[in-house]
């Protein structure tokens, strides 16, 4: 049996062939999908592989047209194919974090196949066909839908999926409508909605789906590669590294009159917490501290580790004051909290520095921020010492605790 045969000019494909080609393929990648996330596990990609499994399994029971099976296999067919399409649309509502359950998902296969079984599925290899291609066509649509309005941080690939899944829901409305109007033994629909132009049209897109998900998958594995790459595993902040790439990335975009402000904090007599009440204990308070920081600024605000018990905030457009008043609130937060064997935490020192007009320079800013530190350290700790970035070797006291 050939696949495609030349009929008066016309090229016709041949069902039953064209069926074992999208059975294959569908294999293959049902086999690929199972290899390639087996690490990621996300819900979408493990909702796209129960939907191509039950697209093989409806496409398998299809095969049995024209045999004495098609009287049972014609109605799970379609059952199989309409769970598919909801498989798709609750693997699309995994990327918006909504949950499907079981009722959501089984009445329409059960429809589908009721209304195959009513309708003579022995003799009739249609039966039910347009309640199947209504049904189809509303599952690939609510995917379409959710695809759409998905997570705007991967929005380039859901709007393709979308997209992608919209065609489908449109060819299956040009199905039904062409169903409905000419029955499934007319030329238009033989031709363009038939068996074999659906399957075709279905290996196109389980194929571009299939590498798309394994593109989104990826990109999702980068990003979790990156959130470990880029933050603190103790504090959850930025880790050195990743907050001078941005403070830098910043400073260079941000015009000279917005600048930002720099502050750098040191927790005082640290050690001693760690040698009295141990290191775990030492740990709280670093995470305590950390969360008064971000507690205090704004989120477009960058806190880091800077290394050890130390840590630095850039502050883009924020003024000298401002920065000094915020180091201020992080320590009063911090000494309104109590550690778990109730004692408190200890006391921080802060240099505060900002931008003047001048072309900013981060690692000026922190030598500068740095001997501010040092300054406040010496004058007994637990306070704020502001410098002047333009006059660098002056750091003057601006607030006493
Ligand atoms: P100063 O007020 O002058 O800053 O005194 P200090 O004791 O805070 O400074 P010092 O540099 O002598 O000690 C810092 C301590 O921070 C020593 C180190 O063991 C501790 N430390 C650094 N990283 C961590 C950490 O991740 N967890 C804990 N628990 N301790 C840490
Ligand atoms: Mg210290
Ligand atoms: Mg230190």
């Amino acid at each position: 049996m050939s696949g495609v045969s030349m009929q008066e000019g016309a090229i016709v494909l041949d069902p039953f062939a064209v069926r074992m080609v999208l059975g294959l393929v569908t294999l293959i990648l049902i086999v690929l999908t199972s290899v390639s996330s087996r690490r990621q596990r996300s819900p979408y990609a493990d909702w796209w592989r129960v939907a191509l499994c039950l697209f093989f399994l409806g496409n398998a029971a299809f095969l049995l047209n024209g045999t004495p099976a098609q009287l049972w296999a014609s109605p799970i067919a379609k059952a199989l194919v309409v769970a598919g399409a909801f498989s798709v649309w609750a693997g699309a509502r995994t990327l918006r974090s909504h949950k499907v359950g079981l009722w959501q998902l089984l009445p329409a296969p059960l429809m589908a196949g009721l209304a195959s079984v009513v309708d003579d599925p022995g003799s009739n290899v249609w039966s039910g066909g347009l309640v199947y291609l209504i049904l189809t066509m509303a599952g690939i649509l609510m995917a379409a839908v959710e695809l759409w309005f998905a997570n705007p941080t991967r929005s380039r690939i859901t709007k393709f999926l979308s997209i992608m899944a919209g065609i489908t829901a449109v060819y299956y409305l040009g199905r039904a409508i062409a169903y409905a109007l000419e029955g499934p033994a007319g030329e238009f629909f033989r031709t363009y909605f038939g068996y074999a132009p659906a399957a075709l049209m279905h290996l196109i897109l389980l194929v571009a789906v299939s590498s798309t998900m394994n593109t989104l998958s990826n990109k999702q594995l980068i990003n979790r590669l990156r959130e470990r790459a880029e933050r603190d595993h103790l504090t959850g902040l930025l880790n050195r590294g990743a907050f001078l790439d941005l403070a830098a990335r910043h400073l260079v975009r941000a015009s000279p009159e917005q600048g930002g402000a720099l502050i750098l904090a040191d927790l005082d007599n640290f050690k001693a917490v760690n040698d009295e009440h141990g290191h775990s204990a030492g740990d709280v308070a670093l995470r305590a501290f950390a969360d008064a920081c971000t507690a205090s600024v704004r989120s477009t605000d960058l806190v880091g580790r800077y290394g050890g018990e130390e840590f630095i905030l850039f502050l883009p457009g924020a003024t000298q004051e401002r920065a000094e008043s915020i180091a201020w609130e992080i320590s009063s937060r911090l000494s309104a909290k109590r550690g778990p064997d109730g004692l408190p935490f200890p006391t921080v020192s802060y240099g505060v520095t900002s931008t003047g007009p001048d072309a900013p320079d981060l690692a000026f800013m922190i030598n500068v921020a740095d001997a501010a530190l040092y300054s406040a350290k010496a004058q007994g700790r637990n306070r704020v010492v502001g410098a002047d970035p333009v006059e660098a070797d002056s750091t003057a006291d601006h607030t006493t605790p």
